[in-house]
């Protein structure tokens, strides 16, 4: 305390911003203009008119702040923080292309602790710049999230991420429990960061995960983050396997017995939307993502209305691509308009609101941040006015200030930022993080990623290697194909008595192949193989196979040595390998195929008679093959197979050389 000239004791604070345009977002979203906010330790003490602060408190490290906005810090309420350093990897993709294709082989490769924590160095960095001061993020090594956060003094709620797909720090989901629940207790009760789990969608993290999850969650008092409704997929997806909508489904697990913050809910109806604020659900609206991968608008005007929590994210950098708040803010002003043919839904302040107060409550920590009120944590942002952009100024409706924040302002006008009483930017200059060195040090990292990614980019083998799921490889076939002159005699020689068929079996095969630029990357081929059983019902197989350039030998009657590189189980569409490998040609061949069984001195063959519908052909055709692992074994068994041909009635000059794909597909 100390005694003004007039003899009233003024109290002494540690910081004070004055004067310029106070935009609260209290309760009764008070503007103050000009006003101040007075900081003591890490709080707010006061906010008031200038008057009433100068006759109050000395004047003592007061900060000018006329001409300037004075505002709650930016709350980005979902982010992957270190995917920064993925930033324009791979952009114009369909979301499951990107995902399996690209960010997940390149996080299999490169994701380690030092990763993470120079990712979330760069991203608290690019956040502060831009006036955010708190984030949920959901990522792997998040222990080294926590800690970059922390240097740069930013708050957060950091999620390590829980699902069934090994991750860079967990094999198994087991692993992952264990660590994030080390990682929950270790950062208990700390100022800034809250530690939480992460189960990452109900795709990926089935009812076992959520149970332990949500028991975790409950035992600590922390939230859970999870992905709910990003695409349509998901939904489809869900309500075949459940017969329920995601949100009910999660319901039903018992999720929302916890306090729990969900990304996207891009395709949520009216009774998912009641369910989400019955339970106090907190979400977050992630515009740009959601506009980058098509996945959709989210229904934001409704889920306001029902009195959603509901937040804004920028999500991670490889979907957005960067840490911008006052874009997010602004596109969340401005879809929900076109969405319901309305300019008057979700106006500034509901926008400036999504981006403070109410995504404190989608964090649930609307108790500590998300406006300017004595009590609460000192995360304030004081935002440049008088750009060319920004003038002039007009009071007109009282909610001019909030126009200007959502409309005009751009990240590059915060001028100083606050974090929990602490100057973190100053003057446009990030304080706590060397800015110079990290760009440094992102850039170098970067070239590293780049070579990995342009080789991967090169090799067919390697991007379907990178995308999981190999079963066989190198198996070396005989085999030889030929002309059916005649079907009946085919048929006698397959009931010779030499010849004796061990099954048999009838199906429509459908084959797309994948040519590349260069030869010597082979070729792919998607199969789906739709096999009749015996009661007529067909069982569709798919996979993929790649064929290496060139055969390895032939030998005497066309019978030739082919060998498959790789084989993998089809289990993503026809579209996805199209986009994720991009041929330059691609071709079908549509057949019907009776496939027999057979053993012919002692070795077993597989006979198949088939009938090309596409491109259609008039003659049968026959292909006799068996499995080889030698050279001497290859060329004892082309003899059989040249013997076989005889014996189904085709003579030397039927048999081909070629694929059907060569001998039918104009090229
Ligand atoms: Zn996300």
């Amino acid at each position: 305390m100390a005694e003004t000239e007039s003899g009233v004791e003024r109290r002494s604070a540690d910081i004070i911003l004055r004067g310029g345009t106070v935009v609260t977002m209290n309760p009764t979203r008070d503007v103050l203009a000009p006003g101040a906010v007075v900081i003591q330790g890490r709080d707010i003490v006061a906010v008031d008119s200038v008057e009433a602060i100068d006759a109050a408190y000395e004047e003592t490290s007061v900060i000018d702040c006329g001409g300037h906005i004075v505002m709650p810090g930016l709350v980005n309420a979902h982010t992957h923080l270190p995917m920064a350093l993925l930033r324009g990897l791979a952009d114009d993709l369909r979301l499951d292309v990107w995902l399996y294709g690209y960010i997940l082989p390149v996080e299999r490769e490169f994701v380690n602790p030092e990763f993470c924590f120079l990712g979330t160095q760069l991203a608290c960095a690019e956040m502060l710049r831009g006036g955010v001061t708190c984030f949920a993020d959901m990522y792997y090594h998040e222990e080294e999230v926590a800690w970059a956060a922390v240097q740069a003094g930013m708050r957060g709620i950091c999620g390590e991420t829980v699902m069934t797909l090994p991750t860079p720090n967990a094999a198994s989901y087991e692993d992952a429990l264990r660590y994030c629940a080390d990682f929950v207790e270790h950062w208990q009760g700390h100022e800034l960061i809250v530690a939480a789990p992460a189960p990452h969608s109900l795709y990926l993290s089935p009812p076992e995960i959520l149970r332990e999850t949500t028991e975790l969650a409950r035992q600590y008092d922390v939230p859970q983050l999870i992905h709910i409704s990003e695409t349509a997929d998901e939904v489809d997806e869900c309500l075949a396997t459940t017969a329920m909508r995601p949100v009910r489904w999660l319901e039903e697990q018992g999720l929302f017995e916890s306090r729990v913050l969900a990304a996207h809910c891009v395709h949520v109806n009216s009774e998912e939307i009641r369910l989400l604020a019955e339970y106090d659900v907190g979400v977050s609206h992630n515009p740009t993502s959601n506009l980058k991968l098509a996945s959709g608008i989210a229904p934001v005007a409704e889920m306001l209305e029902r009195g959603v929590r509901l937040g804004v994210g920028t999500d991670g950098s490889a979907s957005n691509n960067d840490l911008d708040m006052f874009e997010e803010m602004r596109l969340a002003a401005l879809l929900p308009k076109v969405v319901r043919h309305s300019p008057v839904v979700v106006p500034a302040d509901e926008a400036l609101a999504m981006a403070t107060i109410l995504g404190a409550r989608a964090l649930h920590m609307d108790h500590l941040i998300g406006s300017l009120e004595p009590g609460k944590r000192a995360d304030i942002i004081v935002v440049g006015n008088n750009g060319l952009h920004s003038v002039p100024h007009y009071d007109t409706t009282g909610r001019n200030v909030y126009s200007q924040l959502v409309y005009t302002a751009k990240s590059a006008d915060v001028r100083d930022v606050l974090v929990n009483g602490r100057m973190v930017v100053r003057d446009g200059h990030v304080l706590t993080v060397d800015a110079h060195a990290l760009t440094a040090q992102a850039q170098e990292l970067a070239a590293r990623i780049n070579r990995f990614f342009v080789a991967h980019e090169r090799s067919v083998l390697d991007k379907l290697v990178a995308i999981g799921g190999l079963q066989q490889h190198e198996t070396f076939e005989v085999q030889a194909k030929g002309v059916v002159p005649d079907r009946a005699a085919f048929e006698r020689g397959l009931q010779s008595p030499q010849v004796r068929i061990t099954s048999r079996s009838s199906r429509d095969q459908y084959d797309t192949y994948f040519m590349f630029a260069d030869p010597n990357q082979g070729r792919l081929r998607y199969r789906e193989d739709n096999v009749m059983d015996d009661a007529g019902v067909v069982h569709p197989i798919y996979n993929l196979t790649l064929t290496g350039p060139a055969r390895e030998a032939e030998y005497a009657n066309s019978v030739v040595l082919s060998r498959s590189r790789y084989t993998a189980p089809a289990d993503r569409s026809l579209r996805f390998y199209r986009e994720y490998f991009q041929p330059v040609e691609e071709h079908e061949i549509i057949k019907h195929r009776e496939r027999y069984h057979i053993r012919y001195k002692g070795v077993d063959f597989a006979v198949n008679l088939d009938r090309i519908q596409q491109p259609p052909q008039e003659q049968l055709f026959a292909e006799v093959k068996s499995r080889t692992w030698s050279r001497a074994d290859a060329v004892r068994k082309a003899e059989l197979i040249a013997e076989i041909f005889e014996i189904l009635g085709s003579q030397p000059e039927d048999m081909l050389r070629h694929e059907y794909v060569d001998l039918f597909i104009e090229r």
